[in-house]
């Protein structure tokens, strides 16, 4: 009840598509049946949790942020959600995001942009005072970050215990680290993406975000598994999770890659990230620089392998299965198109067009190809370093703390909003498990976040190196 009345108390945030209220009661109170009558109860049995709306939810609306999905109610639940509701989780509603996921800053959606809790904290409206106010004070507020800024802001703003986000390049990390939150990206392959609305496949993973590295774990261990609907996924996911509540890091060997050294990251964030180092130096563990030598192309390499995918998998959205269908008729191919010019922004039509240049006979092997084996020399880098005898690697999470909305959506910004994703992409191309958390608050009163990523399926000795920071 508590939660419900927060949803409606921050309705101002945009964080929540659609709220499922009338479930989320129904749900209450059969978990307090159970307990009532002493059966035994799940592990999140009357937890609020956030859903992104990305995943499939029998008979809950689901719409990627998209005209296209407006309206659409899907026949059955996404995997993990159903994983969820089984272990007696309350589902809360949809969050917003980047339409179908795309973008850093969760205000490309149709049901516009995603207002950061911390804007409104007294921190930093304190800090704030002392500056000019934007031109447009509706405007004078800070982005979550994306594209699961939705899910980020729910949690954040105690609308629910714990939210799933998707991550692609990063969406659950990136919010993460802006809205004060841990923000995990399993292994590929550990967590099932059936029901998950695709947008690149060979990258996508369900990701988590909580106020706790325990909660990530907690959630981690209801949501691992094999699943014949995902291939992809493992048969033997290494549970349990849980973390141990003392961790000795005096035999650890931390990774320090140089080249995520940038020239664009922020004196506060590369202050902190050292700061961090030295933490786990002066309790005993080995730190190191290393290098990813392949790092400086992996913007570049993310960006022909997503839209080309992209381009693949917005095929399915034709006016004919789902969702979005415009009302012209002279042509199938006339109704084909202006459904699509309909149904998708420019972000999602622009991302189509580059994949099918990509794709095109003539340009396969010089752009796909290419980017596919420049992809495996970033995977290598990463085995290379873990097999010289790290364990974990620390990095920053975003360039700088969450940025005004006004300076996000300038145009030369985008740019900006690509590089920032530049220290989280890597890990979806080699498949890594990788996780946020939050370290200390910036000179302007807001969360800043670093980064840990982990060998493959090694998610519980990540978890427990982040729980140790946190
Ligand atoms: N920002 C990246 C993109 O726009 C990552 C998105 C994601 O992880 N879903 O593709």
């Amino acid at each position: 009840q508590k939660c419900l009345s927060l949803i409606k108390k921050t309705k101002f945030l945009n964080a929540y598509i659609t709220v499922s209220e009338d479930e989320a009661l129904k749900q209450a109170e059969e978990s307090e049946r159970r307990y009532k009558n002493g059966q035994s109860l799940g592990d999140l049995d009357g937890i609020p949790i956030a859903i992104k709306d990305n995943f499939s939810t029998l008979g809950i609306e689901t719409t990627c942020a998209s005209n296209m999905l407006k309206g659409y109610v899907p026949p059955y639940n996404a995997t993990v959600v159903e994983k969820l509701l089984d272990q007696g989780a309350l589902l809360m509603g949809k969050t917003n995001l980047d339409e179908f996921a795309m973008g850093s800053g969760s205000t490309d959606g149709v049901f516009g942009p995603v207002k950061n809790p911390w804007s409104y904290s007294k921190q930093y409206r304190e800090k704030r005072k002392q500056k000019p106010r934007g031109e447009n004070a509706d405007s004078d507020w800070l982005i979550t970050g994306g594209s699961s800024g939705g899910s980020a802001a729910a949690v954040s703003a105690f609308t629910c215990f714990a939210a799933l986000g998707s991550d692609t390049g990063g969406s659950t990390r990136n919010p993460a680290a802006h809205c004060g939150l841990v923000g995990f990206k399993p292994s590929y392959g550990l967590v099932s993406r059936h029901g998950l609305i695709p947008l690149v496949n060979s990258m996508d993973v369900p990701g988590i975000l909580t106020r706790c590295v325990d909660d990530a774990a907690v959630l981690l261990g209801v949501l691992a598994g094999h699943d014949p609907k995902d291939s992809t996924t493992v048969q033997d996911p290494g549970k349990p999770f849980l973390l141990p509540s003392l961790t000795d890091v005096s035999k650890l060997c931390i990774g320090i890659p140089k080249e995520y050294l940038v020239p664009e990251l922020s004196s506060e964030v590369r202050s902190l990230w050292s700061k961090a180092a030295d933490l786990f130096e002066t309790q005993g563990a080995k730190v190191i620089e290393v290098s990813l030598p392949h790092t400086i192309y992996s913007i570049v390499c993310y960006h022909v392998l997503c839209t080309s995918e992209v381009a693949s998998n917005m095929a399915r959205f034709d006016g004919l299965e789902y969702g979005h269908r415009c009302n012209i008729d002279v042509s199938t191919e006339a109704m084909y198109a202006a459904t699509r010019r309909e149904g998708f922004n420019d972000v999602v039509r622009g991302r189509i067009l580059s994949g099918n240049f990509f794709l095109l006979k003539e340009n396969y092997e010089n752009y796909f190809v290419k980017a596919q084996k420049v992809r495996r020399l970033i995977a290598n880098d990463f085995v290379n370093v873990f097999n010289s005898g790290v364990d974990v690697l620390l990095t920053p999470t975003t360039l700088s703390e969450a940025v005004p909305y006004l300076e996000f959506i300038k145009e030369d910004n985008r740019t900006r909003s690509a590089q920032d994703d530049i220290f989280t992409q890597a890990a979806n191309m080699a498949g890594l498990p990788a996780v946020s958390v939050p370290v200390a608050l910036s000179n302007q009163g807001l969360p800043v976040g670093l980064q840990f990523i982990g060998r493959a399926f090694c998610d519980q000795q990540l978890l427990t190196v982040a729980k140790w920071l946190e």
